[in-house]
């Protein structure tokens, strides 16, 4: 037997960076009717893909620059996600980036970590109409009737149960449903309220290096049995 390759789908907003971008974004510009579109969308009367396009509908794309700028710097990288993207790359472990943020901000502060673009999940943007209009380019497959705007599940069903062990970083509702399908799950916040609720192994991280320490610990564990 041959043994399963490990893969990573980790989540952005939130996981890899301190906080969620989209909201610190439209909270920065706070244009006129944002909070309803955001309590809708959480309280789940809106799909992720209506309440994230409603609410980028609300800026000019007059503020690009502005908006641009703003994702980029205000973001926070989690400590030791750089040592983590090392460790995956010792173990061979493949590492990709699924992510229901936007293009604009998650490429440029991704952009010094050397992961490949063709690793990187996340939706898009437009810029050349008079509003900021948002752009979906990985939907949900006939699997998912979730309308997800950016389908995790949809990203994971490309690498079978069979020949991978699927291991899902994330934080929250939008993780949710690749929680189910993973063999291993780390959660923080909301993803491990949620994994809580139903039933569903997870261990708890608030760094990357509580993640390196817990695949190491498993990978002894695993040697003492053989
Ligand atoms: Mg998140
Ligand atoms: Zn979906």
């Amino acid at each position: 037997m041959t043994a399963k390759k490990r893969i990573v789908f980790c989540d952005f907003d939130g996981t890899i960076t301190v906080n969620d971008n989209i909201i610190a974004i439209i909270n920065h510009f706070n244009p006129p009717g944002w909070k309803e579109i955001a309590e809708k969308t959480l309280a789940q009367e809106l799909t992720i893909m209506d309440g994230v396009g409603q609410m980028f509908r609300l800026l000019p794309t007059s503020l690009e620059r502005e908006v641009v700028d703003f994702g980029i710097t205000n973001a926070k990288i989690r400590d030791g996600f750089a040592d983590f993207l090392a460790f995956c790359r010792d173990e061979q472990i493949e590492f990709y980036v699924t992510s229901g943020g936007i293009d604009f901000f998650v490429y440029p502060i991704l952009a010094r970590f050397g992961i490949p673009e063709n690793h990187i999940y996340c939706n898009g943007s437009d810029f050349t109409g008079e509003r900021i209009e948002i752009t979906w380019p990985n939907p949900c497959d006939r699997e998912c009737g979730n309308n997800c705007g950016m389908c995790k599940t949809t990203i994971m069903r490309r690498f079978p149960a069979d020949q991978y062990e699927r291991i899902i970083i994330g934080d929250s509702v939008t993780d949710f449903e690749g929680a189910k399908l993973a063999d291993i799950v780390y959660s923080r916040s909301y993803l491990t309220t949620k994994c809580r609720e139903l039933g569903i192994a997870h261990t708890e991280y608030e760094t990357f290096n509580d993640i390196i320490n817990n695949m190491k610990s498993e990978r002894s564990h695993k040697q003492d049995e053989l």
